[in-house]
């Protein structure tokens, strides 16, 4: 079972976080877990910060999706991460720049060198 809990959100134990004391409901799909479903976690944290420029607090799409990572990072290794971030590819993430929405891309494909070049 999944100990995650943090800011009163626990793991529900389905890969889904609730808030504590809530009952559970299977209807409710909510935000994935990012100790036990970490891939989806991330997957939606990349789909919120490419159509959010800033979040209620304040906090920009990129700014967002880098706190999204640094959270995935105390539940994988360094190589499940990266593995997981080559797998989402390219984040298109959303940043503010003097009030107005910019792209701030972030590539984490392989570099095509490192593709096609064998020790
Ligand atoms: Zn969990």
């Amino acid at each position: 079972m999944c100990d995650f809990l943090e800011n009163g959100f626990m793991c529900r134990g389905d890969g889904f976080t609730q808030e504590v004391g809530e009952p559970y409901n299977i209807n409710d799909i909510v935000d994935p877990c990012p100790k036990c479903n970490t891939k989806l976690f991330l997957e939606e944290a990349k789909i919120t910060s490419e159509v959010l420029a800033k979040d209620c607090s304040g906090k920009t799409g990129d700014k967002a999706w880098l706190a999204s990572i640094q959270k995935a990072k105390q539940f994988l290794t360094e190589a499940e991460l990266t593995a997981l971030l080559q797998s989402i590819g390219v984040v298109n993430a959303l940043s503010m720049v003097d009030g107005k929405a910019v792209v701030k891309p972030f590539n984490y494909l392989k570099p095509t060198s490192t593709l096609y070049t064998r020790p």
